[in-house]
């Protein structure tokens, strides 16, 4: 096999204050027959907008609920629902879960699909691969489909209206993006695009680390007062596009299999994908022997975004053996991304990683007056 670098990236990328209002026109060259894919709240906050966009641009509008996790029923039943409806390009609104949803039941279905988020939590909307989940949220697979969405659109507007802690899940999410691009950059793994890193997948993700290191505190004030300003601008582009992109053609290494690993521990249940992988990351600089200063800042800086970096946070401790070994094991199972670190990971050295961000986050935040970690309950 010839070694390959490859790029991968959606059709179209919209972001701005209101472009909710120009869903309609974007939709209109994809597609004539649209399944709108949103939960109860996520249509309460935008189906007037939707509806009056999309009859703009002559486009029917057809809506169907959304649970909370992408299964396998889940994708099915919208399968059945495209079908039925005759639809012929599916759009994903919300969180990562209906736009996960979206893609997989398009791909399946043989129609197009575009990906509109209404909160920048994930860099989920524009990659051409879903996660599933079991019923209870445990990580099932990854699904990977021969093309991109056709549409990625955010509205920034929206964004700055939703919930802060969207946003600091979105930056814990994209701020791994880097590590890991960095990671498989120095190995010899393959990323998520089915090559080797492009250059330009690299340089994304490093664009996206600098834009969040310089942007994300004060774009966390605009979103608290519900105001969009440069700073939010470009941490949506860094959480959405970039760390989009720079995931899938950088490529993913030990924090999202740590992620992964997480899932399947009963106390970190109901935290986000955001928060359990930015345990990922402070794991992986623990694992790869980063440099202490580096560690210390990260620990400073996710404490100061409101990001967990200690297992108290994620409901877990360091005497959690039997846990902490099965996050470990599943982090490091066969196929795991990683193994795209740049040397040879056992359970052993995930679990000792793992045991070891609970000193040190404990630490570091004492030395530069920072709060202590908060005990995690995961919800009954
Ligand atoms: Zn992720």
């Amino acid at each position: 096999m010839p070694s390959l670098t490859t790029l991968s990236s959606p059709a179209h990328y919209v972001q701005g204050e209101g472009a909710m209002s120009l869903l309609g026109r974007h939709l209109s060259p994809i597609g004539s027959a649209p399944l709108l894919v949103a939960d109860d709240v996520v249509w309460g906050l935008t189906g007037e907008v939707i509806e009056q966009s999309l009859s703009g641009a002559d486009l029917p509008v057809a809506r169907v609920g959304f649970g909370r996790f992408t299964t396998v029923a889940a994708v099915d039943d919208l399968v059945a629902t495209i079908g039925s409806g005759g639809h012929d390009v599916i759009v994903g609104l919300g969180g990562g879960s209906a736009i996960d949803a979206a893609k997989a039941a398009g791909h399946l279905a043989g129609i197009r699909w575009a990906s509109v988020p209404t909160a920048a939590s994930s860099d989920a909307p524009t990659s051409a691969l879903s996660v599933i989940y079991t019923d209870d949220g445990a990580f099932l697979e990854y699904r990977f489909f021969p093309h991109n969405p056709d549409l990625v659109l955010i509205d920034t507007q929206i964004v700055a209206d939703a919930p802060a802690q969207f946003l600091v899940a979105g930056i814990g999410d994209a701020l791994a993006t880097w590590l890991e691009a960095r990671a498989t950059v120095r190995g010899t793994g393959t990323t998520m695009a089915g090559g080797r890193p492009t250059r330009a997948g690299t340089a994304l993700a490093r664009l996206s680390w600098e834009l969040l290191w310089d942007n994300a505190l004060p774009a966390l004030d605009a979103v608290r007062s519900h105001v969009v300003t440069p700073a939010l601008e470009a941490v949506v582009e860094a959480n959405t596009l970039l760390s989009g992109l720079g995931f899938e053609s950088g490529g993913l290494a030990a924090a999202h299999a740590i992620h992964n690993g997480l899932t399947a521990a009963p106390p970190t249940h109901g935290l986000s994908h955001g928060q359990k992988v930015n345990i990922g990351s402070i794991t992986q600089l623990v694992l790869e022997g980063a440099p202490t200063a580096e560690i210390e800042d990260f620990i400073e800086f996710t404490t100061r975004v409101g990001l967990p970096n200690s297992l108290t946070e994620v409901g877990l401790g360091p005497d959690d053996i039997d846990l902490l070994q099965t996050v470990a094991e599943t982090a490091a199972a066969d196929g795991e991304t990683i193994h795209n670190m740049p040397f040879p990971v056992t359970v052993d050295a995930v679990v000792a990683a793992l045991t070891a961000i609970e000193p040190i986050s404990r630490r570091v935040r004492r030395e530069r007056g920072l709060s202590e970690p908060t005990p995690y309950e995961a919800p009954a």
